[in-house]
């Protein structure tokens, strides 16, 4: 038996006991990671970022890594502790359980997710939002613009977040600094956004699913395509949950215009194996393209190509 006293914290056996592949497989988050021969790397799932290469969990070692934002690494229980706030004592519990040593009831759990519901002022006039085509009136209408002020959108244009019924959760921010966001990765997401059960405008669009839907990777792109009358979805990443694979379901066809990069092609590829249902488009951006960079015929011309019966 491991002893979970806080007196007896036996963590070296708890250490060989669990492993990190268990904590993120509990978790649900072990269907984001891929097997680079003995590493496990996958999205970080403490700062949460779109990077899908950020977080590498070695399986023989044990050990973990963020090598974007977080650029920090440790054990199962630093994971743990960091991944639900929580002291030692919790964390023993926690991995006692997965360890199937302990039947202590009431292991700790993350702390659950707060929406922010305060309307920030937000300057639609943002010169990132214009360079990208987003007319101020497009950004006035989905809550985003650049943030003059501390705190967590500090040197961010933000976006406000809906859950699938329109409740405000929050923002997220696109971080303009090109350091910082290559650093970090570029988005700023509050934590503990539950954005497995996200989709960026799913609120505004999903009662016209049943007509088809684009799927792209950010707001900006869903703005651009909104000037243009087509209703269109973000990501906010590359990949989907099972939650986000069932809210699409009402669409019978889907155009997935993601971005030219790599990560945007291996993205779609994923995506129109998983979206069984749905007639699948994909329009092949050039390398390192993005939607918004396409003029408003070249979008609406993609669009008419692959889903003409999109009302
Ligand atoms: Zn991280």
């Amino acid at each position: 038996m491991i002893a979970v006293t806080p007196s007896r914290l036996d963590f070296r056996a708890l250490k060989r006991r669990v492993t990190i592949e268990r904590v993120l497989a509990e978790r649900g988050l072990l269907d984001h990671f891929q097997l680079r021969g003995d590493d496990l790397v996958g999205p970080c799932p403490l700062h949460q970022g779109d990077s899908r290469t950020a977080f590498v969990a070695s399986r023989v070692k044990n050990l973990w890594y963020c090598f974007t934002r977080c650029r920090a690494g440790g054990d199962v229980v630093e994971l743990v502790r960091k991944l639900d706030h929580a002291d030692y004592h919790q964390t023993a519990r926690y991995l006692a359980r997965l360890a199937g040593e302990s039947d202590i009831p009431n292991a700790p759990c993350a702390p659950p997710f707060r929406p922010f519901t305060t309307t920030l002022r937000l300057d639609p006039h943002a010169p990132f939002l214009l360079a990208k085509g987003i007319h101020p009136h497009t950004a006035r209408a989905f809550e985003a613009g650049s943030y003059q002020g501390h705190g967590f959108l500090d040197g961010c244009v933000g976006v406000r977040l809906h859950n699938p019924t329109g409740q405000p959760l929050g923002y997220a921010g696109r971080i303009l600094d090109p350091q910082r966001a290559q650093q970090r990765g570029k988005w700023r997401f509050p934590a503990r956004l539950p954005k497995r059960s996200l989709l960026f405008n799913y609120h505004r669009v999903h009662a016209r699913l049943r007509h088809g839907i684009v799927l792209v990777e950010d707001p900006w792109s869903v703005m651009r395509l909104a000037q243009i009358n087509v209703p269109a979805i973000a990501l906010l990443g590359t990949t989907l949950s099972a939650e986000q694979h069932n809210m699409l379901r009402p669409a019978p066809q889907i155009l997935l215009m993601l971005d030219g990069d790599s990560a945007g092609q291996r993205a779609a590829a994923d995506l129109q194996r998983t979206l069984t249902w749905a007639r699948v488009g994909v329009v092949q951006l050039p390398p390192d393209t993005d939607p918004d960079q396409l003029t408003d015929s070249e979008l609406a011309a993609a669009h008419r190509l692959f889903v003409p019966q999109i009302a």
